[in-house]
């Protein structure tokens, strides 16, 4: 549950970087139906998601998934939890990543864009996620790494 980890500056950065984290997700998710990350690492100045995929992503779907990402931002779109009860979060998202023997399951919802089952800590609307620039890419060894950061 890496994705959940903070760091000893505490969230002044945590909760936009993390929040930005899952809109990344959903967007690579959606343009290379790849799934979401396996491994994140959120950081002051530079983050990172690992996906399993075969390839890296072309100039233009970089651009595209950095675009889609700052219209959801400039969107000011809510982030809302939702409860649900372990089965009825089965039957609609991967829970893989959840800890064994969990009951309730909280679905982190960004407006419309985004859904899944996340502990960590977010930010309540998008309008507090800086712009983000996505900064490069590589894939190697089956895992296409995305490197992230806020433009300012
Ligand atoms: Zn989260």
């Amino acid at each position: 549950m890496n994705q959940i980890e903070q760091t000893p500056n505490g969230k002044d950065y945590f909760e936009p970087m993390h929040s930005a984290e899952h809109l990344i997700n959903g967007a690579i998710a959606r343009t290379l139906g790849c799934g979401r990350a396996f491994s994140t690492h959120i950081e002051k100045k530079k983050s990172k998601c690992d996906f399993r995929f075969h390839r890296n992503l072309t100039p233009e779907e970089l651009t595209g998934i950095e675009r889609t990402v700052n219209e959801q931002i400039a969107s000011h779109a809510d982030v809302r939890d939702e409860i649900l009860t372990a089965a009825e979060a089965a039957a609609r998202y991967n829970l893989s990543r959840l800890p064994e023997g969990a009951t309730t399951v909280r679905i982190v919802h960004i407006g419309d864009f985004d859904s899944c089952p996340c502990i960590g800590a977010h930010v309540s609307n998008t309008a507090e996620i800086p712009p983000v620039r996505l900064i490069s890419s590589d894939c190697a060894d089956g895992v296409l790494r995305v490197r992230f950061k806020f433009v300012k």
